[in-house]
């Protein structure tokens, strides 16, 4: 990866390499999301796919994800900026929105994401709460309540 490559190029000129670097590592995309059926309005919960791996806050199934999640979007530079739900400050959203990475950005940083911005230690595994009970756990301030 050379300089600043996110400003330099369009996302399908990226390598693969830089695509993923793009990702910050923040764990909220797989935050489980709840939809209203009468006015399809997205809610995100604190319950977190079965698949995310709280100590390094990332997919323990990455290769694997669509398949056995298969509401689980693959980004790629022909949809990341037509996903409505993505969270406020996914940095794929970021850079779609403003041509630029934040700040804090590890690309930016030269370190990984501070904890503070991420989910790590902040939610609980969808496997450990019954679908009933999904709705208690709603961030009523949307994602960013973690
Ligand atoms: S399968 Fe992996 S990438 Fe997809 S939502 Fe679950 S933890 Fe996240
Ligand atoms: S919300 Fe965006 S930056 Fe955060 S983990 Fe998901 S894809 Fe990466």
């Amino acid at each position: 990866m050379t300089g600043e490559f996110w400003k330099n190029k369009k996302p399908d000129e990226f390598t693969p390499e830089e695509w993923e670097s793009v990702c910050a590592r923040c764990g909220r995309c797989c935050l489980i999301k709840l939809q209203d059926e009468q006015d399809d309005a997205i809610y995100y919960t604190r319950i977190i796919c079965r698949y995310f791996n709280d100590s390094n806050c990332s997919c323990s199934e990455y290769a694997n994800r669509c398949r056995l999640v298969p509401e689980c979007i693959k980004l790629s530079p022909d949809n990341w900026n037509q996903i409505g739900w993505m969270p406020q400050d996914c940095a794929y959203r970021i850079l779609a929105e403003y041509g630029d990475l934040p700040e804090w950005h590890p690309l930016k940083t030269g370190k990984p994401l501070e904890e503070t911005r991420s989910v790590k230690n902040k939610t609980v595994s969808e496997k450990d709460i019954p679908e009933e009970e999904w709705e208690d756990y709603i961030l009523e301030g949307g994602e960013n309540d973690l």
